[in-house]
């Protein structure tokens, strides 16, 4: 299960904390790290912080564009301090832990973490299908990003060490793992899923392009919570593919 979850980290600011959460990670048996356009990097302060996890900085890839770290994962989770004024399904470390164990055994989870000065933007945690928030004090509820990453790792690691431990018992197997007969549509799926999606509600003047209010937000939000399948996309695709034939 470890394997298959991959942590991003978004514009960061300080190489240290990069550093820290290669080491974070490392402690708790991950190692898929992957950096979007990071401000200073590569740099000594991140290969000191991260003590014996430089094998995890080695191989961190880089990219350009979060689109490009998210590709082919099934499921993304954006970690954030602060509410929205459009607010996603919320979940703390622990839900969302249970959530990726339940994964389908190949699907691949990224778990995105936000800039130090101002965090995941709204846009970022909109293509998101869950949001993960640690419930802090509220008199000081933001963490300091590799301290984020490590509590996210902690209780991913809990999670994977007490099913193990189930696994081990005899007596009927723990109830993990759906059963599902098509394969769950990937970040890029859903995001073309998204750009059809909007096209066709311009053409069927149901979405104004002067003023687009957030009806793209509250269908994003619709489709990303329920996590569809490939087929079920496709599916959706071809409504909109045939109402687009009939405006025309
Ligand atoms: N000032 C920023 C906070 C950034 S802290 C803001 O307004 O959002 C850096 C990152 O650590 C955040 O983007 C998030 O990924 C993670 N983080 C910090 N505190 C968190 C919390 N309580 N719950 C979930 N993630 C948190």
């Amino acid at each position: 299960m470890l394997e298959n979850i991959r942590i991003v980290l978004i514009n960061t600011s300080h190489p240290g904390n990069i550093g820290a959460a290669a080491r974070a990670m490392k402690n708790m048996g991950l190692s898929d790290l992957r950096l979007v356009a990071p401000k200073l990097y590569p740099h000594e302060k991140a290969v000191w912080r991260a003590a014996s996890a430089a094998d995890v900085l080695d191989q961190a890839v880089v990219h350009e564009t979060l689109e490009d770290a998210v590709q082919g994962c099934q499921l993304v989770i954006g970690t954030s301090a602060r509410d929205r004024s459009i607010p996603w399904p919320v979940m703390n470390a622990r839900e969302a832990a249970e959530t990726v164990l339940q994964e389908p055994g190949n699907n691949k989870v990224a778990l995105l973490f936000g800039r130090e000065d101002r965090g995941l933007t709204n846009e970022e945690l909109q293509q998101c299908n869950f949001h993960l928030q640690i419930p802090t004090n509220d008199a000081y509820s933001s963490l300091n990003l590799a301290a984020a990453v490590q509590v996210a790792c902690y209780e991913l690691r809990m999670a994977a060490l007490a099913r193990q431990e189930m696994e081990g018992t005899p007596g009927p197997k723990p109830d993990w793992g759906v059963e599902w007969d098509a394969e769950t549509a990937d970040a890029d799926e859903l995001r073309r899923l998204f750009e059809h999606m909007e096209e066709a509600l311009v053409q069927l003047e149901v979405i104004n392009p002067k003023n687009p209010r957030q009806l793209m937000t509250r269908l994003k939000r619709l489709v990303l919570r329920s996590r569809p399948d490939k087929v079920e996309v496709n599916l959706l695709r071809g409504v909109f593919s045939a109402a687009q034939k009939l405006v025309k």
